[in-house]
């Protein structure tokens, strides 16, 4: 019986890239301030940067073209708005209610990736910290995924056992990887970045096309266990 559910939170319970527009947005405001633009053009010349060429030289790119030199300081400002705003993001559709349907009869635990100040203000903006027991913040452990690690202490705290234990999240290369790692069972969703991609070695013992869908097949899990 799967009893404790261990649920990853970028691109599983919400679409991350909605994140980086929202840190965009943040950033945008910022530049505009120094630049003397209007926000919608700083706005928009960042996320062309960022369809052109990814998230790395964004900030730098925006201050050349309205002539603003790039200095390092300037930059590590940049950064830290982005790594500290408040995100305009939401659950996808559903999971919220599935996240409470679930709590019924699971203990809940969010297992997440990335840097502690970031992570916790994505919990706080989405509300999902009341929604679960407990939230393990991986970087802050200083276990990034997939160190199986996070995993074993979320599991503890929730008192379960291996057997009861299901790990749900969207990234193969670290959640997947994470429970194989810890031995536990896994089940993956296919939404955010790594919807399409195919991980050879990283088999789930389940699959669904979203969290909301995945509610049913851990109940079906729990039958044939
Ligand atoms: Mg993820």
């Amino acid at each position: 019986m799967a009893r404790a559910l261990l649920i990853d939170l970028d691109d599983t319970l919400y679409d991350e890239a909605s994140y980086v527009r929202s840190g965009m947005a943040a950033v945008a405001r910022e530049i505009a301030g120094l630049a003397g633009a209007p926000v919608p053009e700083v706005e928009a010349l960042m996320l062309e940067e960022l369809a052109r060429n990814g998230r790395g030289k964004v900030f730098d790119v925006a201050l050349e073209r309205l002539g603003v030199a790039p200095q390092p300081d300037l930059i590590k400002g940049l950064v830290e708005a982005y790594r500290d705003h408040r995100p305009a993001i939401r659950l996808w559709p559903g999971v919220r209610e599935a996240l409470a349907d679930l709590a019924q009869d699971h203990r809940l635990a969010i297992v997440t990736d990335g840097l502690g100040l970031m992570q916790r203000r994505k919990v706080e903006a989405l509300g999902v910290e009341a929604l679960v027991e407990t939230v393990v913040y991986c970087w802050e452990l200083g276990w990034p995924k997939p160190d199986p690690r996070p995993y074993l202490k979320a599991m503890e705290q929730l008192g379960g056992t291996p057997a009861e234990t299901l790990v749900v999240g969207d990234n193969p290369g670290h959640d997947m990887a994470a429970a194989q790692a810890a031995g536990l069972r896994s089940l993956r969703v296919r939404t955010g970045r790594f919807a399409a991609e195919t991980f050879p070695n990283l088999t789930a013992d389940a699959e669904a096309d979203s969290f909301v869908a995945a509610a049913p097949l851990i109940r079906r899990l729990e039958t044939v266990s």
